[in-house]
């Protein structure tokens, strides 16, 4: 409860706001839809379908996000750049999964507390664009925004923004999340099975050997545990929760809710939206929208921001300092975190503000190859987490998490890493339509990066 408020002001959400009032506000980042009544239309029958999230479930994430703030759980957030429909199967799925469970058990191992995980997934279907429109060979169409607005396809017809894809993606995202729940309920989680998450194609990585000798002696504690104070519940099931950016705000309007137990608005699209770089101006759309809703939030803080921007910011979205509301993004690039962070470390402690501090390691190091792909490389993103640590633990402040983009398929996106791929070891299985994202040793090795931080 927010002193001094009554539960039917809380009802009502925070003061003269509603699920649609940021339209009321500049919306950077959304797509020119051509037909209003079309969207109009999609819009309600979005908002008449069941959500993809309960608030019972938000509200555990964020007190579990407040255990966090306070030190005694890890956050582990990852997935791809960007969903897409056509790998909405089976194995992309899973091998996902299977990737984020190995490096939680990496993390549980190591750092010895809970980890907290949260996939990118079952919604991240909207992406941010440097550019409206795209030329090629003199015809200008409108930009590939994500597969919730249209199609990569470079014709007129697939770059159209199509409001029959809001409904796609809900239910994209309820398939996705109803595989999830499936294969959790069922034991995939189990850590008593970590078998269950071998990757067929790693048989032969070295770290993937290393991992394995790993699991083998948790798997003798965890016996001998058992075997002296009986079965540990919390050991057969992990929870997963899901995120995205919360970039499209027709989409997130329409699954904005009330339920009948939990006073206020909730967005039961996901249980844990983020604002994007691009989209966290004070007086911005967004920062309208996330402020009214009572799911834990993120926001990307790039290296531009400063203080002065980054304080109101959180007076705006977080006025109560409630526990668990707010986590803070920081994604500033391996050559600028060592300016760009501590200051901003340093105005959030001195206020005295209540934040989970995570490090994202991937899109300020983005860049491009001769050849046009864009890749990161594994040096830079595992020198600014090496850094993230120091930063902190310098300022007197806390990393509390991790942000990555990953996957559980063969890809070579990212250069460098135990394989040390090349420039041209690119071309050989770049799939991505959006960011370069960690294959699976690049994601196992930030993990054991992140234990030798945190353990010393
Ligand atoms: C992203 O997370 O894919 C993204 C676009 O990040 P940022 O807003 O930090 O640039
Ligand atoms: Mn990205």
């Amino acid at each position: 409860m927010v002193p001094g408020r009554d539960a039917s002001a809380q009802a009502a959400g925070p003061a003269r706001w509603s699920p649609d009032s940021w339209q009321q506000r500049e919306a950077l980042q959304q797509p020119h839809y051509d037909d209003a009544d079309e969207l109009a239309r999609a819009g309600a029958h979005l908002a008449q379908l069941p959500p993809l999230v309960t608030s019972w479930e938000v509200l555990a994430l964020k007190q579990a996000i407040a255990e966090a703030q306070d030190g005694d759980r890890f956050l582990l957030q990852g997935g791809d750049c960007a969903e897409s429909f056509a790998d909405c199967t089976s194995p992309v799925i899973s091998n996902r999964l299977k990737v984020l469970l190995q490096m939680s058990l990496v993390l549980v191992h190591g750092l010895k507390k809970p980890v907290l995980r949260v996939g990118r997934f079952a919604g991240q279907y909207a992406k941010p664009r440097s550019t409206d429109t795209e030329t090629r060979d003199g015809l200008t169409l409108p930009s590939f925004r994500g597969d919730v607005v249209n199609s990569p396809d470079f014709t007129a017809e697939a770059r159209r923004p199509d409001p029959q894809r809001l409904i796609q993606a809900h239910a994209h995202s309820a398939l996705t999340m109803n595989f999830v729940r499936a294969l959790i309920d069922g034991g995939f989680a189990d850590l008593h099975h970590p078998e269950y998450w071998d990757l067929a194609w790693v048989e032969h990585s070295p770290l993937a050997a290393e991992y394995r000798q790993m699991v083998a002696g948790i798997g003798d504690s965890l016996r001998f545990m058992e075997t002296l104070a009986g079965p540990i519940a919390g050991f057969s099931r992990v929870d997963f929760f899901t995120s995205h950016e919360a970039l499209l705000l027709h989409y997130e309007q329409a699954l904005t809710r009330q339920v009948p137990r939990h006073p206020g608005w909730f967005n039961l699209s996901t249980h844990f939206p983020w604002i994007g770089m691009r989209t966290a101006a004070l007086d911005g759309a967004h920062v309208e929208y996330f402020r009214g809703i009572r799911n834990p939030i993120a926001v990307k803080v790039g290296p531009t921001v400063t203080p002065e921007q980054l304080l109101p910011l959180i007076d705006a979205l977080n006025p109560d300092d409630e526990p668990g509301r707010l986590t803070l993004i920081h994604r500033m690039g391996n050559a600028k975190i060592g300016a760009a962070l501590p200051s901003l470390l340093e105005a959030v402690r001195r206020e005295g503000r209540r934040v989970l501090w995570v490090a994202d390691p991937m899109h300020g190091n983005t860049e491009s190859t001769s050849n046009g792909h864009k890749t990161r490389r594994f040096d830079n993103i595992r020198g600014e987490l090496d850094q993230a640590f120091d930063i902190h633990a310098a300022a007197g402040t806390r990393l509390g998490g991790v942000h990555l983009e990953l996957t559980g398929e063969d890809v070579t996106e990212c250069m460098g890493g135990a394989r040390d791929l090349s420039e041209t070891d690119l071309d050989r299985a770049y799939k991505s339509m959006v960011d370069p994202r960690l294959n699976y040793e690049q994601s196992l090795e930030l993990a054991m990066l992140i234990v030798r931080k945190s353990v010393g």
